[in-house]
């Protein structure tokens, strides 16, 4: 260290965030350079990037800036949306996201640092939150099962559609329904995924939908106008032949309404974001998603399951995986991975907080303000739509424009896509004097109505806007968990015992390949919560959004630099969904070359499950490409495959780095041999970790590609969710970028279709990585990345006397991630790489990715906020594990009774009182002295899958089930 005095401007110019973002400081780097036998940082990205790939010169996003100045700069930014009072509907409604919520879920790291519950023993607390977003899913629809969140409602439309396609017994069918008043963006995206899957699409009235050949119908209760009608007769008259019946439903209407279940609906879904998730522009938000019992191995998306644990203790986990894209690729169900954990637990603890009766209050209040309206409207003539209604008016007018521009003057936006007409609906935070506001907009001046006298009215008059058939009797949310957390302190409680239940990156590193479970900076989500990007309705006209539209442009361009490609869309809201929506772009350009009889996409067998599952989405064939022993792609089995199906090649998917952690030599080659063929190549953008600033897919040849921000860029998973999938695109794929129906967004193509609800996505988590770009600039990101490489390497060697690293790439070097094999020791010692998995969690730690790509590994990603001091923990964990595994192979520990087999451990475990175990409780609790100095206790023993699969329980069990599985 230097004693030099520096210059006021030498003292402003350093910047501490990438020395906080990036773990090992420059000490520890040398450290683990020499551990490497490498000279440099420099030097190790020589040896591990193949040379012709390297970027000729620097990113172009500008220098980092301080924590201080980025929240500044992007302050200001935000400043420029206005935040109008919003009665836009469609889906979208302003919230009170009750205080408890907001400081102890959504801004807290031990929640939204989580990752998907893969490892149930240290993930009890989710799990539960979640079970209970199935129960109130469950009891406000009305149907037997639901799943665990979707991405957004008009994609859980598409997905009702496709699971009507799988279920219905009108095999010979490929039309499908769609009621005319089902929101516009739902009927959008259901059409882009009909017209790929080869459906034909009817609209019409509702009371059509069984006139005609339909596999299925789908419906919207209230309708996207606000009407409430009896539609059970509709249902039923489909089901006659054997369709299917879908229901989008507004989840706080049900708390008023009979549900669409007890009106023999086969599927209910609709948008949670109304039970205390902020608008936020459009996202993220959790949709809910509910069917019959009947169909439960055709629902899509995750579910949680209870089941039990070794003690015979009830514990949760997923259910029913074997559906899911991991395992059955393009036979998948669908191709959902990441969902929106983190908003379905606000939305379930918002439930919890309120109970049965605080909604009942919620929605009763919201109703009463669109009786109020409705009859102040009615006084004076003014024509509505419909006599029934929830929370939403439709009003007739000849002179719309001159209402929304009276309404814009006053701060209030309205829905205005209606022809003649603009929509009013209330929500939660409606207050007396929007109503007067909104009385002044319609009515002439000096009408002389108050809220006071209308509200009397109401009530003398006896207006049966909810008609009386169509009113809830049945009971709902009756479990103790929503009734029990009222008070803020019982609720500050419940939160806090079901976040000590999990691990999350604020206890240690998580370790798994190929998700990147990096630093979500605190300075990156503080703007997440900002009302200047909570408060905005994603329909609210552009001139109030220009502070979103600055920073997604901003962030567009940045992205465009590192990708190395010419345009991009912030659509897709997951990487699966920037899939599905890039080889959508794929198959539009061939058809507009009229080649759209290109159905082939060739993948190779190391891809991860969504890609073949996106390309079923989109009607493609999928031909495998095998892996030679290094893991890479085997060029002559690819060359001779594009070669065998020809002129029929539409694409190949490939990852890069690919999924065994490697820089393979031949990238370029692959997009040439795919290229020659007519074919486009699609790179999976989820490895970005490994490019960023060193190379990029537009650099190595490839068309198109997607972004999972919620790795590379810093959104956290939350659990399982939300992320954002944008896609990048050279130019020539850049008129089949989705667009939208309601809103226009200018860098997409004219006639695509959207593939999201939201114009811009889960706009409201891009400040996320828009902060770390900013933050980090060019020579940071190029940093991080470069560190990412070190710290895998550094991992792999460590590793490497005790495991055999599985694949290496040029002169012995892994890229960000690395594979160790268990199947030798597996053979040797019968211990497996669950039981591998499960012992790390004794030793505090999550375990890295299992059995992906290659059966029987550990696929371990460290990345590069990971500090020297927690990749020695993890190692010295991995190694007394293998010195464990080492016991049972010898004889020394017995095939069963050995801490392997018994892990994870519980305090249950430790303070039985008949411990009669070969080995001692500190050895199972305690193995090395590192972890006594912060002990992180698993809440339940192994779980029994076998047993939760067979016996599928996806609700919340009554107390005297708890009784039954403990006996
Ligand atoms: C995570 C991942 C995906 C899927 O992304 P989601 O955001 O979970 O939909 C696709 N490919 C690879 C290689 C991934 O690691």
């Amino acid at each position: 260290m230097s004693n030099t005095p520096l210059s006021l401007t030498e003292l402003e110019q350093r910047n501490d965030f990438i020395g906080r973002h990036i773990g090992p400081d420059e000490n520890e780097m040398q450290v683990m350079l020499d551990t490497i036998d490498a000279e440099s940082l420099d030097a190790l990205i020589q040896e591990t990037v193949p040379a012709g790939i390297l970027l000729p010169e620097p990113l172009k996003v500008g220098e980092g800036a301080t924590e201080v100045d980025a929240l500044a700069e992007l302050k200001a930014v935000a400043k420029k949306n206005k935040i109008n009072r919003s009665f836009i509907g469609m889906g979208y409604y302003d919230t009170h996201v009750p205080n408890v919520i907001l400081r102890n879920v959504l801004e807290n790291p031990g929640w939204y640092t989580a990752y998907t519950p893969y490892q149930p023993e240290i993930a009890q607390g989710r799990l539960e939150a979640i079970l209970n977003f199935q129960q109130l899913t469950i009891d406000l629809t009305g149907l037997e099962l639901a799943s665990a969140s979707l991405l957004d409602e008009a994609t859980a439309a598409a997905e009702a559609m496709a699971l009507s396609k799988r279920v219905s017994k009108n095999r010979k069918a490929s039309l499908y329904f769609i009621a005319d008043d089902v929101h516009p963006q739902t009927r959008d995206v259901v059409e882009t995924r009909a017209e790929m899957f080869g459906f034909g699409i009817i609209t019409g009235p509702a009371e059509e939908a069984a006139e005609h050949d339909v596999f299925g119908a789908l419906l919207q209760y209230p309708t996207t106008t606000g009407e409430i009608k009896d539609i059970s007769a509709i249902i039923a008259a489909v089901q006659a032949k054997k369709g299917i019946v879908s229901v989008a439903a507004d989840l706080m209407s049900l708390v008023l309404l009979r549900s669409p279940g007890e009106m023999g609906a086969d599927v209910v879904f609709g948008s949670a974001q109304r039970f205390g998730v902020p608008m936020g522009y459009g996202g993220p938000h959790a949709a809910f998603f509910a069917t019959r019992d009947a169909y439960k191995r055709s629902l899509p998306g995750r579910i949680i399951g209870v089941s039990k644990d070794t003690r015979g203790r009830p514990a949760l986990r997923m259910a029913l995986q074997t559906r899911e894209q991991h395992i059955r690729r393009e036979k998948a169900n669908s191709n959902i991975c990441t969902a929106q954990v983190l908003l379905a637990n606000m939305a379930s603890f918002y439930a919890v907080y309120h109970g049965p009766q605080g909604l009942r209050t919620i929605a009763q209040r919201i109703h009463r303000f669109a009786d109020i309206f409705a009859r102040a409207l009615a006084v004076k003539e003014v024509g509505t739509l419909h006599n029934t209604y929830f929370d939403t008016i439709t009003v007739q007018t000849d002179n719309k424009q001159a209402i929304l521009d009276a309404a814009y003057a006053k701060g209030i936006n309205l829905r205005a896509d209606l022809e003649n007409a603009v929509g009013v609906s209330f929500d939660e935070t409606t207050t007396r004097q929007d109503i007067e506001q909104l009385l002044d907009v319609f009515l002439s001046e000096g009408h002389g109505l108050s809220v006071e006298k209308l509200d009397a009215e109401v009530t003398t008059q006896a207006i049966e806007s909810i008609p009386n058939d169509l009113q809830r009797t049945s009971d709902f949310l009756t479990h103790e968990v929503f009734n029990q957390y009222h008070s803020e302190t019982e609720m500050l409680r419940y939160i806090k015992s079901l976040e000590n239940k999990d691990l999350a990156l604020n206890h240690s590193m998580i370790s798994l390949g190929s998700c990147t479970m990096k630093l979500n900076a605190t300075a990156e989500m503080i703007p997440v919560t900002w009302p200047e990007f909570g408060g905005l309705h994603p329909f609210a006209p552009l001139d109030q959004a220009a502070g979103y539209q600055e920073m997604i442009s901003e962030l567009s361009d940045w992205l465009i630099n590192i990708t190395g490609y010419d345009n991009l869309s912030m659509q897709p809201n997951s990487g699966a969904q920037g899939e599905y929506a890039g080889l959508l772009a794929i198959q539009r350009y061939h058809e507009s070359r009229g080649e759209g009889h290109r159905n082939v996409c060739l993948i190779p067998s190391s891809a991860h499950g969504t890609n073949p599952a996106s390309a079923q989405m989109v009607s493609l064939k999928v031909v495998v490409v095998n892996c030679d022993s290094d893991g890479n792609v085997d060029l002559n089995d690819l060359r001779a495959k594009a070669e065998e199906v020809g002129d029929n090649l539409s694409c190949a998917m490939i990852t890069y780095p690919s999924t065994h952690g490697v820089y393979e030599k031949t990238a370029r080659e692959i997009c040439d041999i795919i290229h020659q063929h007519g074919g486009q190549v699609y790179m999976d953008g989820a490895n970005m970790n490994a490019q960023v600033g060193i190379t990029s897919p537009g650099f190595i040849g490839s068309d198109v590609s997607h972004l999972n921000l919620h790795k590379t860029f810093c959104i956290p998973h939350g659990g399982g969710g939300p992320g954002m999938g944008p896609i990048g695109v050279k130019s020539h794929l850049a008129p089949f970028l989705p667009n939208h129906t309601v809103v226009n967004v200018d860098t997409a193509g004219e006639q695509c279709g959207a593939v999201s609800a939201a114009p811009w996505g889960s706009a409201s988590i891009l400040p996320i990585s828009y902060m770390y770009i900013k933050m980090m600039g060019s020579a940071g990101l190029r940093k991080a990345t470069e560190v990412a490489i070190l710290n895998a390497n550094y991992v792999a060697k460590k590793l490497s006397g005790h495991f055999e690293v599985l694949y290496t790439g040029a002169n012995g070097r892994v890229a960000h991630e690395c594979i160790i094999d268990l199947r030798p020791l597996k053979e040797a010692s019968g211990v497996t790489e669950m039981d591998v998995a499960k012992r790390l969690n004794d030793y505090g730690f999550h375990a890295p990715t299992m059995s992906f790509p290659v059966a029987g590994t550990l696929m371990i990603e460290p990345t590069e906020s990971e500090a020297l001091y927690e990749l020695d923990r993890f190692c010295e964990a991995m190694i007394s594990i293998r010195e464990e595994i080492a016991k049972v192979e010898s004889g020394e520990w017995d095939a069963t009774d050995n801490p392997l087999h018994n892990a994870p451990h519980t305090l249950a475990d430790i303070c039985d009182s008949d411990w009669n175990r070969s080995y001692d409780r500190n050895t199972a609790a305690y193995p090395v002295e590192a972890v006594a100095r912060n002990k992180f206790w698993p809440t339940v023993n192994r779980i029994d899958d076998v047993y939760g699969d067979r016996n599928l329980v996806c609700s919340c069990p009554d107390l005297d089930s708890y009784r039954d599985i403990a006996e």
